[in-house]
């Protein structure tokens, strides 16, 4: 009886769940407009997915209800939608365009069904039964920015072609950070017009938000006017980037940033994609060649019909659900309309209420995963993570960052989330490595300006052609980079033959970085100097030397060393004291040896009692002694008294010191040849009106003086703008010219390096003063030029191995005549190692003068000697001097006889004097 009972109660259960469970079959409608097939496909596939794979929903099947529409047709959009609820539709999906849509969500909102979308939708509200699984605007329009940033853009242009565009980007306008300039493309379908403008304004990073279907056109058109160059950086904004067919700018080195919601290379969509192109439902097949792939849209509805049969599944796990027939005019709505749309916006937005039957929905969801994390229940789909914040929008999701690779073609580089931003996971090695690969075996154009020795033309008697018409340091440098990083080049000469300065008034730039900037070149090489203008303008690698602003001069001539140069090693005061020293100490030692009695002695030592003492420090002995002894001759007289000594060895000690001085600086003034030049440096040059100065036009010495706040320098360039006739010149090659001509008159503003240059060639030039500033020369690339990394890792390992030193001395001191002042000079040396009687010659003058005079003295003497004998003698002058003429001539006589001094009787009658002996003076005392 027990029995009966329970199987009776069990046998009435089952016939009630029947009652009460979800119908066997289950209509779902879908609008969508006439044209979008793929739309319509991948509705119809999801739900054949979801009937074939009864883990989604497990107690019924879907039927799919397909109602096709003009585009943008919201009366008949309206009709299908009242005639679908009529045969009673659970939900209804689509349609894709905006304004059928909104009619669409006003009918189902009436009638309480669920309308499930996966269209871009900026509105800032969602309605109550509606759900849309198109990622949130205003979220992409954040993870467009954040990559941006991340990316490190200031400038670009937005180029839209919908003014959906300008809402999708409205992130993007509103930073202030960003300089932006927004272009729409046309509707004909030719866009070279707007893109030729963009790149005459230079701009080389372009957001491209335009419909799928027209990115392939607009980036070959913009290949065609040279828009996508290894300069070009693009980032578009469409979430299907990798069904761009990019292969055609694969290798063109342009840079392309794209975003997608889902990864082809993602497991679960691989078998999708499988089943979808070749399956038993070869849904894919029916579709045209370029529609084949599945898009973000289409995997959008297959989650979308999967969240819709997940939810129902569950809903039906706690409710009964009946699925009523609804009349548009009628006041009927559907009941369980409210439950099933809040099942599939909750799911993970807040935890389960209780078990997986009768409480929040779990389960699983296809043949995609869903997992329980932290008791919340996370529903992943071929767009990954389902989840809708508060406002039932989906602003939380993921985004893969892709880059164009050379190698691999689309790059996944990274990811975008809400929490975490843009996040590179490329590492740096890999960005430099796809630069390295991209300039391997790429020819670069290399402009270059004719400046010796950076790069001349060569001289031949053949007729050059191509690179081999140049040679120099800078034609050299870029070889040697080019082997390391294994690209061509081709020189060029730059077609003005300028270095590029920006004009003040049109802000233009001319020379070397016009040629960058319109890349019509890759590189820019010769001396050119790295400036803050320029650097705003262009990019620089690495400096490959350094130098600064220094003057050229013409050498002053060598000074011919003076007959007395002897006498330069004191100047005329120092001899002026010596001298007057010299008398003053002869005086001194004069007196003071009259003074002390120890100086006063007896002539005769055998004489014991002396009747008379005699002082040796007359007058002329102390000049004798003082002389002697600063001669270093010393003197046959000694002091004797204390304080003489005391005088005569402070004399000593001096004339020890200025003797060292003088022959310590003898020795330079006589080898080393003195050049005085009227100017030491620019502060000499800025005082002087004389001498004129200019420098290059137009170059960095120019604009150095130009913007310089020094007031030195404001002053020389105030002489320089305005002298009369002009003092700037075309080259450095002129100035160093005007310079060699000007006899003095001209000095030429220049960079050391190239001094260095000149002056070892032209022996009559010389580098005056120190230099002015500190800078140094770089090769310029055009802006964001992704060369700029690899050329400086070559110029440093370069430098590092000594090639660049190599190159230097190879360029400057060996080839086209270097080295030739250096000989010069040494010849020089040597010569002026030995002393010519230029040197010396002065010191025989003062010999030979010493000896006229001593002669001259001599005659005096022996004239008036002469004269007092004759007096004496009572004989005339001229006999006398006949007589002691005679003598002098008559060599063989050695001996004199001493006169006797006549007595007093004898004086006045006959001569004393003997003519047989030579005798002279007297015998007695004088
Ligand atoms: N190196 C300079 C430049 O890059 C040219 C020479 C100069 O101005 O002295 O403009």
């Amino acid at each position: 009886m027990k029995i009966t009972l329970l199987s009776s109660t069990f046998v009435l259960c089952c016939c009630l769940w029947r009652v009460f469970a979800l119908p066997d079959t289950i209509v779902i409608g879908g609008i969508f407009d006439a044209k979008d097939e793929r739309q319509e496909l991948a509705f119809r596939y999801a739900v054949d997915r979801v009937n074939r794979d009864r883990s989604t929903l497990s107690r019924s099947m879907l039927r799919a209800q397909v109602e096709k529409l003009p585009a943008d047709d919201s009366f008949h959009a309206s009709k299908r939608v009242c005639m679908l609820l009529r045969t009673g539709v659970a939900a209804i999906f689509g349609p894709q365009s905006e304004n059928t849509a909104n009619h669409v969500q006003s009918i189902c909102d009436a009638m309480e069904v669920p309308h499930i979308e996966t269209r871009w939708d900026y509105k800032l509200t969602r309605d109550e039964y509606s759900v849309n699984l198109y990622p949130y605007p205003p979220s992409l329009s954040k993870a467009y920015l954040d990559i941006l940033k991340e990316l490190q853009w200031k400038s670009f242009v937005i180029l839209y072609d919908s003014n959906e565009g300008l809402v999708r980007l409205q992130d993007l306008l509103m930073e202030k950070k960003f300089t932006v300039t927004v272009r729409q493309l046309n509707e004909d379908g030719d866009y070279r017009p707007l893109l030729k403008d963009i790149k005459r304004s230079q701009e080389t990073r372009i957001v491209l938000d335009v419909a799928q279907e027209k990115i392939y056109h607009v980036l070959k058109q913009a290949a065609q006017i040279g828009l996508m160059r290894e300069y070009h950086n693009y980032f578009i904004t469409s979430l299907d980037f990798n069904l761009i067919d990019i292969e055609d700018f694969r290798y063109g080195g342009t840079n392309i940033t794209g975003i997608q919601l889902i990864d082809p290379k993602n497991e679960q969509l691989a078998q999708v994609v499988e089943e979808w192109m070749y399956g038993e439902l070869k849904y894919g097949r029916a579709l045209p060649p370029h529609l084949k792939h599945i898009t973000t849209e289409a995997a959008l509805m297959y989650d979308a019909v999967h969240l819709f049969a997940k939810a129902l599944d569950d809903l039906d796990a706690s409710h009964d659900v009946i699925i009523d027939k609804l009349y548009c005019e009628g006041d009927k709505a559907w009941q369980h309309g409210s439950s099933l749309i809040n099942y599939m916006k909750l799911y993970s937005s807040r935890p389960p209420t209780g078990g997986t039957r009768g409480g929040m929905p779990g389960g699983r969801f296809g043949p995609i995963a869903n997992y329980s994390y932290h008791d919340q229940v996370q529903v992943f789909g071929l767009t990954g993570l389902i989840k809708f914040d508060t406002q039932g929008f989906r602003s939380d999701f993921k985004l893969d960052i892709l880059e164009m690779d050379v190698k691999e073609g689309l790059k996944k580089v990274g990811t975008w989330t809400k929490h975490e931003g843009a996040n590179y996971t490329r590492s740096w090695k890999d960005a430099v490595g796809a630069v390295e690969l991209n300039l391997h075996n790429k020819t670069l154009i290399v402009s270059t300006a004719l400046t010796p020795p950076y790069s001349m033309l060569k001289d031949s008697s053949e007729r050059l052609q191509g690179n081999d018409r140049f040679e120099g340091f800078c034609i050299d440098l870029i070889d040697e980079i080019a082997k390391i990083r294994g690209f061509n080049y081709t020189f060029k000469e730059v077609d003005d033959g300028n270095y590029g300065s920006r004009n003040r008034e049109t802000g233009e730039w001319d020379g070397i970085v016009r040629e960058l900037l319109d890349h019509k070149a890759d590189l820019g090489i010769v001396d050119f100097t790295i400036t803050y203008e320029r650097e705003e303008a262009v990019d620089f690698s690495m400096p490959f030397m350094n130098l600064g602003i220094s003057i050229i001069y013409k050498k002053p001539q060598k000074k011919a060393p003076s007959l007395f140069s002897f006498m330069s090693p004191f100047s005329v005061d120092v001899w002026i004291y010596m001298a007057t020293a010299y008398l003053g100490v002869s005086v001194l030692l004069f007196i003071l040896a009259r003074m002390v009695p120890e100086e006063w002695e007896c002539p005769y030592p055998c004489i014991q009692e002396p009747e008379e003492l005699e002082n040796s420090f007359t007058l002329l002995n102390c000049l004798w002694f003082i002389i002697g002894t600063f001669l270093c001759q010393g003197g046959d007289i000694a002091p004797k008294a204390v304080s003489t000594r005391i005088v005569a060895g402070i004399w000593w000690f001096f004339t020890l010191i200025m003797i060292s001085s003088y022959t310590a600086n003898l020795a330079a003034f006589l080898t080393v040849e003195r050049m005085d030049s009227p100017i030491e440096g620019a502060e000499d040059l800025a005082k002087q009106t004389k001498i004129k100065y200019g420098c290059k036009a137009g170059g960095s010495t120019y604009t150095f003086f130009r913007d310089s706040n020094i007031p030195t320098y404001q002053r020389m360039w105030a002489a320089m703008s305005n002298a009369r006739p002009s003092v700037f010149t075309a080259s450095n090659d002129d100035g160093v010219e005007r310079v060699s001509k000007s006899g003095g008159q001209y000095a030429f503003l220049m960079e050391s390096s190239s001094i260095e240059y000149e002056v070892e060639r032209k022996c009559d030039l010389m580098q005056v003063g120190s230099l002015l500033d500190s800078k140094s020369y770089g090769i310029a690339l055009p802006p964001g030029s992704p060369y700029t990394g690899p050329i400086s890792s070559a110029i440093l390992k370069l430098k590092e191995s000594g090639v660049l030193h190599m190159l230097k001395t190879r360029w400057w001191k060996q080839r086209k005549g270097g080295g030739r002042c250096q000989t010069e000079e040494s010849k020089d040396a040597a010569s002026a190692a030995e002393l010519g009687l230029e040197n010396v010659g002065g010191v025989f003058v003062v010999m030979v003068g010493g000896f006229i005079i001593s002669i001259f003295v001599a005659c005096c003497e022996f004239l008036w000697k002469a004269r007092k004998l004759a007096t004496e003698d009572g004989a005339s002058f001229s006999e006398e001097l006949r007589k002691e003429l005679l003598f002098i001539i008559n060599c063989r006589e050695s001996e004199k006889a001493v006169r006797k001094k006549p007595s007093p009787a004898e004086t006045d009658s006959s001569s004393i004097y003997d003519e047989s002996s030579s005798t002279y003076g007297y015998s007695d005392k004088k």
